[in-house]
């Protein structure tokens, strides 16, 4: 008997008729013989409407009651999931995260699992009751909730997948699998049959909105194979896998993107052994996350050091350098709004020598500048102006034919 996890994200039980839709999908399942355990999101943008009552008491909530009032979004969806089953004959029962056993980290808004006692869930799954588990929650060990961070349901799947020894975990969503690139921006972008963790991992991390990378981090960790797929269209989803067989000759499988970077430019600086160090835990116990860094010597004694951050971060960043201007003796400050990463992801770049220069080629042709670069073994990011952005994701996802489906010739490679 198949041991299978679903998840249903927000749209998907955005009202209490998508409520029902999925209640119809989940006794199908379980008629199908399945053991099943069903994780869901709140309801619509109901987390968001949490976060405005709150921010209408204070403008600083505390993080622990923050918590106590975004996990009730959870709790609506479960208890509705499991009346809605059982009205169709089916024994659900439902679970916060909590209850579930899923035990994490005391920091509250952004709390990793730590263990999960399934033994509850184990001992109701070989009752025969469909279990449904409320996402993106669980509970310290003095028993206060916590919350994963935004879009965490998607990890709590596949954690208890991986706690129950789940033969798969099923993302059902408001798309229809993952695809190239973000079928909004891209009329082109095609859905793929499949993608390696690894390649789901930097696409999740570059902004590719489907999946938490957490989740895709858990998932490879204990090799959870994932598929990701509508929950309203009868349509084959993509699954992530270790061993990706269909399409193995795309060497690049997909472009992720997004935009509100900025570049910061601390020009000027010592060109002396402590001047990275003491910059860069400047900015850090300032909270501010850096991305791409480029340092160049432009004489003897000085160099320039350019860095990327997210566009909330500049006020923050500007503010703690100004002051620590003369501890670390640099002569100006700038800085360049408005710009978009730009990244192509694929495992088979590790060895195809020649990536970089089609990505670097394709976009000079269309007279499209690249401001910063930044590479690992599988992908290669190119910052540009954000008003090239779309532009730049339309020219490589042509460069490198990723709308021609490559499946005979992978065929013939075998
Ligand atoms: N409801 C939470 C959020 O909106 C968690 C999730 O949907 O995954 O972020
Ligand atoms: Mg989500």
């Amino acid at each position: 008997m198949a041991r299978i996890v679903q998840k249903y994200g927000g749209t998907s039980v955005g009202s209490v008729e998508k409520i029902e839709n999925v209640a119809d999908r989940v006794t199908r399942a379980a008629e199908a013989g399945s053991e099943l355990i069903v994780v869901v999101s709140a309801m619509g943008k109901s987390t968001d409407q949490l976060v405005g009552l709150a921010n209408d008491i204070t403008e600083h909530p505390s993080k622990r009651e923050m918590d106590m009032l975004l996990s009730t979004g959870e709790q609506v969806t479960i208890s509705l999931l499991t009346m809605a089953l059982l009205k169709r004959g089916v024994e659900a029962v439902s679970y916060t995260g909590g209850q579930a056993g899923i035990l994490t980290e005391a920091t509250h808004g952004n709390a990793r699992i730590k263990e999960i006692d399934s033994e509850r869930l184990t001992n109701q799954l070989e009752a025969g009751k469909v279990l449904v588990v409320a996402g993106f929650q669980g509970v310290t060990e003095d028993g206060s909730i916590t919350t994963l961070g935004r879009g965490g349901s998607d990890t709590t799947a596949v954690a208890l997948a991986a706690a129950v020894g789940a033969d798969r975990c099923e993302i059902y969503t408001d798309v229809t699998g993952v695809f190239t690139t973000d079928p909004r921006y891209v009329k082109k972008a095609r859905k793929l049959q499949a993608v390696s963790y690894d390649e789901m991992l930097e696409m999740a991390n570059l902004g590719a909105g489907v999946l938490h990378p957490r989740a895709v981090e858990f998932a490879k960790n204990y090799e959870v194979p994932l598929m990701v797929a509508s929950s309203m269209v009868e349509e084959t989803g993509t699954m992530i896998e270790e061993e990706v067989t269909v399409e193995k000759n795309l060497i690049v499988r997909g472009i992720a993107f997004e935009n509100d970077v900025t570049k910061v430019t601390v020009a000027g600086l010592p060109n002396r052994m402590d001047t990275l160090p003491k910059l860069f835990s400047i900015l850090s116990s300032n909270g501010v996350n850096v991305d791409i860094i480029i340092q160049n010597q432009y004489d003897e004694d000085h160099v320039n050091i350019s860095f990327s951050i997210t566009q909330c971060s500049l006020k923050e960043t500007v503010a703690c350098l100004e002051q620590a201007k003369n501890e670390l003796e640099f002569e100006h400050l700038y800085h360049e709004e408005d710009l978009a990463k730009v990244s192509i992801v694929g495992s088979g770049m590790i060895s195809n020598p020649g990536v970089a220069a089609t990505m670097f080629e394709a976009l000079a042709k269309n007279e499209i500048f690249i401001k910063m670069v930044s590479t690992s073994e599988i992908k290669v990011s190119a910052v540009v102006s954000e008003d090239d952005m779309v532009m730049a994701v339309e020219v490589l996802h042509d460069a490198f034919k990723l709308d021609e489906v490559h499946e005979e010739q992978a065929a013939q490679l075998v």
